[in-house]
């Protein structure tokens, strides 16, 4: 009978040593180094010092970002072409998802390796005094503001480009043309009475 007992006891002894060895060993995985350097990595705004490329907490005014688009280091750096025009979107596979990214930056950090054509450069503001970049994002062919698919700008700057775009063609800065409409008016009207 004793003997029983004492075999029970040796069991939860075992049950007891295995379950605390099993505790040991989750909280040595959540002190790990490894752990510790993931999460700075990505909570970037925890007393580390931002990398300067990365940091867009300052925001430019659109007067700045017009000077910026006359200037030489705009043409050095852009050409004639569009802002978006060399961009090439970064994504898992073979084939790019539907939407692009929800956003390039949060809490005043870049925090992807490909940000889009317009959070990548710190001087491009979206405005609607800002009728030169503005256009840039608009077809010459039909006057449509061009997808996000083309351009690969993320959500947040496309819907502020939406914006932007209408409030410049209400003030009127940005002009476009309405495209001239045949009509077939013997469709509405009866033909005259031959007399
Ligand atoms: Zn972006």
């Amino acid at each position: 009978m004793s003997f029983i007992l004492t075999a029970i006891r040796g069991t939860t002894a075992v049950f007891r040593t295995t379950r605390a060895y099993k505790a040991e060993a989750v909280r040595s995985i959540f002190s790990s180094p490894y752990l510790l350097d993931a999460e700075e990595e990505t909570t970037p705004d925890k007393g580390k010092p931002v990398d300067p490329e990365k940091d867009r907490s300052i925001k430019h005014s659109y007067e700045t970002s017009v000077r910026y688009l006359a200037s030489t280091a705009y043409k050095t750096t852009y050409g004639t072409d569009p802002v978006w025009k060399h961009y090439r979107r970064n994504h898992k596979g073979a084939l790019p998802p539907k939407k692009t990214r929800q956003t390039c930056i949060r809490k005043g950090v870049i925090t992807t390796g490909s940000p889009c054509p317009i959070c990548r450069d710190e001087y491009l503001v979206l405005d609607h005094r800002n009728p030169e970049l503005l256009k840039q994002f608009i077809s010459e062919h039909n006057g449509e503001i061009l997808s996000y698919r083309k351009t690969g700008i993320c959500q947040v700057r496309h819907q502020e480009l939406l914006i932007a775009i209408t409030r410049a063609k209400d003030y009127g800065i940005i002009t476009f043309d309405v495209p001239f409409r045949e009509y077939d008016y013997s469709e509405w009207y009866k033909p005259e009475p031959k007399i």
